[in-house]
């Protein structure tokens, strides 16, 4: 149980210019939902990496978005559902977001690339009209590393854009360009099911995938590895298969990212990072994100996962678009039920998830591990439930004995500095053919 004591801290961050410890025991006073009092060694420590949080910046590589957001039924710009939305960024002090352009997999046929090619355009439209329409003065969309830092001095949230799924471009190279332009600046080459550009780490037998199709990454992911380092977008390894993500790190001319990954040292799973994928993609000089994501930091006890799956099917759930078409009150009796399994099977902790940041760092250093929260995409975990919450994490790295310039760099600085390589790699590859 996560005392409300931090949350305190996060909403007051957002109206103090100047934090002081004094302040934080204040506050802590003034709650009497704590169980207990935080003791005066935690307060120090509170106030440490509420000063932390606020002088760096604070950047999530992974936030999904419902097909119509941006919208008055997923509005960013009020304090909703959504896990994440303005009010939840500025009470959090999370600064900048990757907001992600997901299709999902379905079988390959010429209407459904159509229709994957529909999907992705309607969210990189919602993007934009989030940035550019609804509320530019409040948040405004990165295109380069330089950009995040200059829009975060002004004040305003940054917004960037990722693409989830090669599968977006179906065979047609040229829209790699297209998205580019549009901004996105990483683009994963898989999602769960296997796809043109390469094999992914979970093997959709519906849509009649092999084990193994390209054994890695395709002559067509070849050519789209190539193209997104000649225009400057990051390759993203995220639901690769290993053999994806050993050959994407051979391939690159640039460095790559994992976007959303935990470590498959705690949890066996093929979604899960093993030692050689994290070393190469450090090789790249690259940086692996690793991800708030319950089931992929701690092992789910077999009986949740079995009530859990018997309340799906109680209210004829099969995925995403069955749950959203539910009324407001069988969603709520859902939440209801699944905060009572949370509460006799605890999900993952802010502790669990920076075991694998620790265990990340002593394995590749410091400047290749970042942080995400793949919050709208089933990411949250107890302790970073929203992004009102975000303070938790840097309150735990810096009780592990994180240095604010350690803290800085997995919370920002080692994703853009990516960035920032990959923008110049990319204007060298394009000065040579010119
Ligand atoms: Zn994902």
């Amino acid at each position: 149980m996560v005392c409300r004591y931090f949350r305190a801290g996060l909403s007051a961050m957002g109206r103090c210019k100047i934090w002081h410890p004094v302040i934080v025991a204040a506050l802590g006073l003034g709650l009497s939902g704590c169980a207990s009092f935080p003791p005066l060694g935690e307060i120090d420590l509170i106030a440490k990496a509420t000063r932390i949080h606020q002088r760096v910046i604070v950047l999530d590589s992974h936030v999904d978005i419902p097909p119509n957001y941006a919208t008055p039924d997923a509005d960013p710009g009020i304090k909703g559902d959504m896990q994440v939305d303005l009010p939840k960024m500025v009470e959090g002090g999370l600064d900048a977001v990757f907001f992600i352009v997901f299709v999902a997999q379905t079988e390959r046929t010429p209407e459904n690339y159509q229709l994957a090619q529909a999907q992705a355009m309607n969210k990189f439209n919602a993007i934009h009209r989030m940035t550019d329409e609804l509320y530019p003065d409040r948040i405004e969309l990165a295109r380069t590393a330089r950009d995040v830092r200059r829009i975060h001095k002004s004040g305003k949230r940054v917004a960037l854009i990722g693409v989830e799924n090669g599968y977006v471009i179906g065979k047609n190279l040229e829209l790699v360009k297209h998205y580019y332009d549009l901004g996105a600046r990483y683009m994963s080459l898989t999602h769960n099911g296997h796809n043109d550009l390469a094999d992914s780490s979970a093997i959709r037998d519906e849509l009649g995938d092999a084990e193994i199709e390209h054994g890695g990454v395709s002559e067509l992911g070849e050519r789209v590895i190539e193209e997104m380092n000649r225009l400057g977008m990051m390759v993203d390894v995220a639901h690769g298969s290993k053999a994806t993500v050993l050959e994407a790190a051979a391939l690159s001319k640039a460095p790559i990212i994992s976007s959303h990954h935990a470590v498959k040292h705690f949890v066996d799973i093929p979604r899960n990072l093993d030692d050689e994928e994290m070393i190469a993609i450090k090789a790249t000089g690259g940086v692996v994100q690793i991800i708030a994501f319950d089931s992929y930091l701690k092992p789910v006890h077999p009986d949740k996962t079995k009530a859990f799956s018997a309340l799906m099917a109680q209210y004829g759930v099969d995925g995403p678009a069955a749950y959203n078409a539910l009324s407001e009150v069988d969603r709520q009796s859902i939440k209801n039920q699944r905060a009572r399994f949370d509460e006799q099977w605890p999900p993952a902790s802010v502790q669990d998830f920076v075991d694998h940041i620790d265990y990340a760092v002593d394995l590749i250093g410091v400047d290749h591990v970042g942080i995400v929260s793949d919050f709208g995409g089933g990411g949250g975990i107890a302790g970073w439930r929203d992004a009102s919450e975000t303070l938790n994490v840097t309150i735990e790295l810096v009780r592990r004995g994180y240095s604010k310039q350690d803290i800085g760099k997995i919370w920002s600085g080692n994703l853009l500095r990516v960035m920032k390589d990959v923008e110049r790699i990319a204007r060298k590859l394009q000065a040579e053919k010119s």
